[in-house]
C-alpha cells in the first residue's frame, strides 16, 4: 500500500496523517513545510498545562517559527471580542497568521474542575467570594467536555468580527499520553460551508451579531498607542544629505549583487516528536 502524497493535502490534513503515521511508529513520517508556504504561520491555543510543552510544535512537525503559540487555562475563549480573542486578530493581522487551531487535551484539569471545587480552592488561597461574579461557569468558561470546549471556542472564532473569513480555524485534540492529534473541527470544511451559506443569502448577520454587546458609538481611536506617550515627542531629525556640487557627477550608486542560485535539493522533511521525553 502506497502512502498518501502530501500534495494533495491541505496543510492541517498533512499535519495530522503525519502526526498519525508517526504515532504508529513511521520513522519516515513528516512533512515539508515549503509545501505549505501559504498557509503558514500557523496560529494555535492551546491549555497551559506544562505537560503540552513538550509537544508544540514538534507534535505538528512544523518548524518553531511557522508556530505562533497563544496558550490559556482551558485553551478557552469566551466571546468573540475577547482578550484571547484579539490576541489571535492580532497574530494574524501583525504576525501573519494564516490558519488558526484551537488544540485542546485530553486529561484537561479544567475540564475536572468544577465551579464549586473552583471556589474552594480560590477561597484557600484568600480570595473573597464576594468579590468573584456570580456565575463561575460563565466568568471562567469552565467546561466538563474537552471535545465540547473546542467546537464552542472554533465557534466563537469562526463568527469573531476580528478574524478574516478566509482564515481556516481548525479544532484538534491532543492525547497528552501519546501526542496523537485527532480532528474536532475540520476549519477547511466549515470555511467551504460559511462561504456556500454567504454565497446562498442565508447567513450573513453571523458576525453582526456578535456585536451586539459592543458598544461602536464609543469606540475611541486615541491616536498614541499605548505606551507611546513616554517616547520623546520631537520628530527625531533626519541626516542631511552632503550637497553634490552642481555640475560634479554623483558616484555611482552600489549594484544589488547577484544572489546565489537556489538549492535545488530540498531539506528534509519535519518529523512529529509526539513522544515526550521528561514527564512530570
Ligand atoms: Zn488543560
Amino acid at each position: 500500500m502506497h502512502a498518501p502524497s502530501f500534495n494533495f493535502m491541505r496543510l492541517f490534513e498533512a499535519i495530522i496523517d503525519a502526526n498519525h503515521r508517526a504515532v504508529a511508529g513511521d520513522a519516515e513520517a513528516g512533512l515539508h513545510p515549503d509545501d505549505f508556504m501559504d498557509s503558514l504561520p500557523v496560529v494555535a491555543l492551546t491549555c497551559i498545562d506544562p505537560r503540552l510543552n513538550g509537544y508544540f510544535p514538534n507534535a505538528l512537525a512544523l518548524p518553531p517559527e511557522q508556530f505562533i503559540w497563544l496558550r490559556n487555562a482551558g485553551n478557552i475563549i469566551t466571546s468573540g471580542l475577547s482578550s484571547t480573542m484579539r490576541s489571535l486578530a492580532l497574530a494574524c493581522a501583525v504576525k501573519g497568521g494564516r490558519e488558526i487551531a484551537v488544540i485542546g487535551h485530553t486529561d484537561c484539569q479544567v475540564a475536572k474542575t468544577t465551579a464549586m471545587a473552583l471556589l474552594e480552592r480560590l477561597k484557600a488561597l484568600g480570595v473573597d467570594r464576594s468579590k468573584l461574579p456570580e456565575n463561575l461557569n460563565e466568568f471562567f468558561g469552565i467546561f466538563a467536555s474537552e471535545r465540547q470546549n473546542v467546537i464552542k471556542a472554533c465557534d466563537f472564532v469562526r463568527h469573531s468580527p476580528l478574524i478574516g473569513p478566509g482564515v481556516p480555524v481548525h479544532g484538534l485534540l491532543i492525547d497528552i499520553e501519546t501526542g496523537k492529534l485527532d480532528w474536532v473541527v475540520n476549519g477547511y470544511d466549515t470555511l467551504a460551508m460559511a462561504v456556500h451559506k454567504v454565497a446562498s443569502g442565508s447567513h450573513v448577520l453571523g458576525n453582526l451579531e456578535t456585536f451586539k454587546d459592543f458598544e461602536m458609538g464609543e469606540m475611541k481611536f486615541p491616536e498614541m498607542r499605548i505606551g507611546e506617550a513616554a517616547m520623546p515627542s520631537k520628530p527625531v531629525p533626519m541626516p542631511t544629505p552632503p550637497a553634490i556640487p552642481t555640475g560634479a557627477v554623483p558616484p555611482p550608486l552600489p549594484q544589488p549583487s547577484t544572489p546565489p542560485p537556489l538549492k535545488m535539493t530540498p531539506p528534509p522533511p519535519i518529523k512529529p516528536h509526539p513522544v515526550y521525553k521528561s514527564r512530570y
